[in-house]
């Protein structure tokens, strides 16, 4: 361009390229393909030069390979002619190969006889921002959900495919945290090579990913999700080796734009569990007129009443308080929040059975914030007599995950005036399912304003010593499954040994569960644990029994 354009555009574009060091400015000729970019981007991205020749190819290049196809198709349609203005959205690759989001918009000036001569405008640079994976360099969950309102916002047939990894946490086993990491990059990798034009891979919670599906009719997506299982099945190595995943999957179809975004992905994720669970991975797709496939007839009725119950102001649930005292002294420390639920003809449902469930329906959210609110009204009550007392409340990953969840929390802890010192949150086993980055910056926003966390249920399932390093948690809760048979299983007494001396090293609190009678009390006296809770001292009871209980 350097002769091409006048030395008086050539000054213009050198101011607008000086005032802003997130945003650069380009030009380009379009007939010999020459540009001229801000030396801030060609600084940031790494480029070849402030000229060049094809910088659009060189810049497609950076771009994230899912991104490439409708920028390649704007550039073009712009070149051409067909049409004046480009504006577009997407990831590129900065110089130490981490994504950020650009946005750009271009102008295409004609020449006199209206042909496309010149093709100028801005880029913005929004930087490294949350709403991409850095496991995967995918989307992530929040823009999967923008990704779904803009869809339902336009009214346009929605289809979406949820998969899932089985057994996933063998992979990890065998080959450790970082390698299973590569698997999940891998699979990203995979998934977009296969799913070209305008199918839209996201990374959500846990392992799963999330597709917005650019084909909505069964045998399409039996074959897409066919495809991409036996990729996984057979093309994915690590280091050399074949490892074999093994998909599940759940998909919704619908055009029911009422539904809010994340039911629409619980209804996947119904799916998704009878893949895993029933199915043996097949596809499990669900449509609107709402044929979930699993198999107990009588949970789902429940379930639905659960539902209808919680959007009409939680009716039928109330809370009950356990205590649970200091180790040494036998004092009341504090107490557990536990969630009841009760309608005829049910009668009193264990929220064992409805919890798991419900955890994965959107409504779950609304109810959860009932639960705390109606505990730190409750809890308050307490605090007068006891300052120190703590309230401990279950939470759900259904909570964690959604973006509101703080302000929630500390709107409601501000409505109650509840001080969140006196607040201990427990984790419970799915909340481990998260991205462990994502976890740990919840957990440190939670203790910047002064909440205790603990991993509740402890040596269940997905916990490992290794969370105990890397969380920034205030304590454990030992599972009542290791507790029970504590005077007589010397393998339960090994392992309660060895957690509560690692978690005494690392100066964590544990909290023992389950304990029934005066045996197990005094052979928990062995170990070192701060705290006792269990029938022995109270069963969960309503607040008014709580202050009658003898040590209140
Ligand atoms: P959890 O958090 O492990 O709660 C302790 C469970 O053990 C409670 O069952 C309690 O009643 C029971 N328990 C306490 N002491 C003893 C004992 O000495 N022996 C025996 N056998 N059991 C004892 P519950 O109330 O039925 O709750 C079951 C699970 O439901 C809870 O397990 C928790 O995972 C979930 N849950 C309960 N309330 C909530 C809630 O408000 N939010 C969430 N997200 N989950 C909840
Ligand atoms: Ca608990
Ligand atoms: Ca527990």
């Amino acid at each position: 361009m350097g002769t091409e354009v006048s030395n008086l555009v050539e000054k213009m574009f050198d101011a607008f390229a000086m005032t802003s060091g997130t945003s650069y400015v380009f030009m380009c000729d379009i007939k010999k393909n020459y540009s001229k970019w801000s030396l801030k981007a060609v600084e940031y991205f790494g480029l070849p030069g402030e000229y060049m020749e094809d910088a659009g190819g060189i810049w497609e290049e950076r771009m994230h390979p899912e991104d490439r196809v409708i920028h390649h198709k704007q550039i073009e349609e712009a070149f051409s002619g067909k049409r004046d203005s480009v504006d577009a959205e997407y990831r590129v690759m900065d110089k130490e190969g981490n994504y950020v989001v650009c946005t750009c918009k271009g102008k295409v000036i004609r020449d006199d006889a209206g042909e496309p001569a010149y093709f100028a405008g801005t880029i913005w640079n929004h930087g490294v921002i949350d709403n991409i994976d850095p496991a995967t360099n995918l989307y992530n969950q929040y823009e999967f959900f923008h990704a779904l309102e803009l869809l339902k916002g336009k009214k346009q047939p929605i289809a979406i495919m949820v998969l899932g990894i089985k057994r996933f946490s063998e992979i990890n086993e065998i080959y450790g945290y970082t390698l299973g990491n590569k698997v999940l990059r891998e699979l990203a990798k995979k998934f977009m090579s296969i799913l070209k034009d305008e199918s839209w891979v996201y990374r959500l919670d846990g392992t799963r990913y999330g597709i917005i599906c650019n084909v909505r009719d069964d045998k399409s997506l039996r074959e897409m999700y066919q495809s991409l299982q036996n990729m996984a099945r057979h093309e994915i190595t690590l280091q050399g080796e074949k490892v074999t995943v093994d998909l599940c999957g759940g998909a919704v179809v619908t055009e029911n734009y009422g539904l809010d975004v994340h039911d629409i992905y619980a209804k996947a994720k119904y799916g998704l569990d009878a893949s895993k669970n029933e199915k043996h991975g097949e596809l499990v797709i669900v449509h609107d007129d709402g044929n979930i496939s699993v198999n107990n007839k009588e949970n789902i009725e429940i379930l639905n009443e659960i539902r209808n119950c919680v959007a009409n102001q939680c009716e039928g649930f109330y809370l009950c308080y356990q205590p649970f005292v200091s180790s040494i002294s036998e004092k009341l420390l504090g107490m557990e929040v536990l969630l009841r639920w009760k309608k005829e003809p049910y009668g009193n449902v264990p929220p064992d059975r409805f919890i798991p469930w419900l955890e994965r329906d959107a409504c779950f959210f609304d109810l959860g914030n009932w639960i705390l609110e109606e505990a730190f009204k409750e809890g308050k009550k307490i605090l007068t007599r006891y300052p120190d007392f703590v309230i401990n409340i279950n939470l759900s990953y259904a909570q964690l995950e959604r973006s509101e969840f703080r302000k929630c929390l500390v709107e409601l802890l501000e409505k109650t005036a509840f001080p969140a010192r006196n607040l201990c949150l427990e984790l419970t086993e799915r909340c481990r399912l998260l991205d462990l980055t994502f976890l740990r910056n919840e957990i440190i926003f939670l203790k910047s304003y002064g909440i205790k966390v603990v991993l509740d249920d402890f040596g269940t399932g997905f916990s490992s010593l290794n969370l105990l390093r890397e969380l920034p948690i205030d304590g454990i809760k030992i599972d009542r499954g290791f507790v029970s048979d504590i005077t007589t299983n010397c393998k339960n007494q090994s392992i309660v040994k060895a957690v509560t001396t690692c978690a005494k090293e690392l100066d964590l609190n544990v909290c023992v569960e389950g304990i029934e009678d005066e045996d197990m009390k005094n052979f928990m006296g062995n170990f070192n644990s701060s705290s006792y809770q269990g029938y022995y001292y109270s069963r969960p009871v309503g607040m008014d029994e709580f202050k009658q209980l003898s040590f209140y």
